[in-house]
């Protein structure tokens, strides 16, 4: 059993046998998911049979969890709470886990159904690509569309990315999510281009785990040979917090991308501090203008100064620039006054089903 437990931790954690048949496991420097992620190893690594010489023996396994400071702040106090969630997980019958704190306990089920529901939806076609319009406001053309994931869940209904796409990313799912998107709605731009239909560029939200991935250039070759699609026509949007977590890899890749001839977008420009040095050297054809920046425009002083000082820094870098969460006329006509005059946001429309989205595209032809 210790060996067992010893394989499931990292080199830098604590195991030691308290005595019988109990084990106390210290993690430093963690998170709850990475938590619930290890008590879940440990508990399916127990259910396997054990051999001992020619015994197959069963055993079960309970945990009970403590977090420092929120649980207790000396030693005896953590390992007595852990030993009553312990016990509480012992009555709930066994191979389980129970954090001292029952909101804890409570949120940690939800999120592992939360992910096996994920995986289901991806194998069974629970989700779905919206789109929303980017419109050229000087001379009312539509010059690209936003591909936004939705999930269709049989019971609870339409799931908005921002309550799923956290667990994606934690879980490695975000991956075959993205491909999904990206084959998925790929085959959509090809009917609407047979169609006769002018869709402007799709982009599509990438996470860096994507780019970090093994084989992930081959991967978007296959799909762009697949579909057919002019991979002009392509853009991937990467949000500047997670390119500068892994800067000098994401170039390399990013390189790679745009060497097929698609085109990539800083997401989310002005809240992850990159550095001027650090742009110029990023292979990228646009900024996208955070909503935070636009929502009070243009009242609001400092974030006008913000929106001005990055369309002078598009101009000097020669980059495209587009405004994000753009909902009213007056946020519209001082962003194209100020020369960003490409907009995204509910004042032109909220991200559309397929067929809305069509017949929205027939409206601006
Ligand atoms: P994002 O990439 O910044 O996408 C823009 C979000 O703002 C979308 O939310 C969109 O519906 C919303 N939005 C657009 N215009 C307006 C507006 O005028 N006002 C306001 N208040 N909101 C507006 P959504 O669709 O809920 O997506 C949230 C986030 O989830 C996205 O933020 C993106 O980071 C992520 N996401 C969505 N789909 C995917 C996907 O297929 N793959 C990945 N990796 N991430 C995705
Ligand atoms: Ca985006
Ligand atoms: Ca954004």
């Amino acid at each position: 059993m210790s060996n067992k437990l010893i394989s499931s931790v990292r080199e830098e954690d604590t195991i030691s046998r308290l005595g019988g048949d109990e084990f106390t496991i210290i993690i430093e420097g963690t998170n709850e998911n990475e938590i619930i992620r290890l008590t879940e190893k440990i508990i399916s690594l127990m259910q396997n049979k054990t051999r001992i010489n020619d015994n197959e023996m069963f055993v079960t396994f309970s945990i009970g969890i403590s977090r420092y400071p929120q649980d207790g702040d000396s030693p005896e106090e953590l390992l007595r709470n852990a030993d009553t969630a312990m016990y509480q997980a012992k009555d709930n019958g066994k191979n389980q886990y129970q954090f001292y704190n029952k909101e804890m306990t409570k949120k940690a089920i939800q999120r592992s159904q939360m992910e096996l529901d994920l995986r289901k939806a991806l194998e069974e076609g629970e989700l779905e690509a919206y789109f929303q319009p980017k419109v050229d406001a000087k001379n009312h053309v539509v010059v690209g569309m936003e591909a936004l994931v939705r999930w269709n869940h049989p019971q609870k209904g339409l799931i908005q990315p921002n309550d799923f796409i956290s667990i994606a990313e934690e879980t490695g799912l975000i991956i075959p999510l993205d491909m999904w998107m990206m084959e998925n709605t790929m085959k959509i731009m090809q009917q609407w281009h047979k169609e006769g239909l002018n869709t402007g560029r799709l982009s599509l939200n990438l996470s860096i785990k994507q780019l970090e991935s093994k084989g992930c250039i081959e991967r978007f070759k296959k799909v762009i040979e697949d579909t057919g699609v002019d991979a002009n026509y392509l853009e991937l949007e990467i949000t500047e917090g997670q390119i500068m977590q892994d800067s000098e890899h994401s170039i390399t890749v990013l390189q790679e991308i745009r060497d097929l001839g698609v085109h990539v977008s800083i997401d989310d420009f002005g809240t992850g501090y990159s550095s001027l040095s650090y742009l110029k050297r990023l292979p990228i054809d646009t900024l996208k203008i955070d909503r935070s920046f636009i929502n009070d425009l243009p009242d609001d002083e400092e974030d006008s100064a913000i929106v001005k000082a990055i369309v002078v820094l598009a101009n000097s870098l020669k980059l495209e620039l587009i405004a994000e969460g753009v909902e009213t006329q007056e946020q519209q006509e001082y962003l194209v006054s100020e020369g960003c005059s490409n907009i995204q946001g509910y004042y032109y429309s909220k991200p559309l089903e397929r067929e809305e989205y069509k017949e929205f595209l027939l409206k601006y032809q």
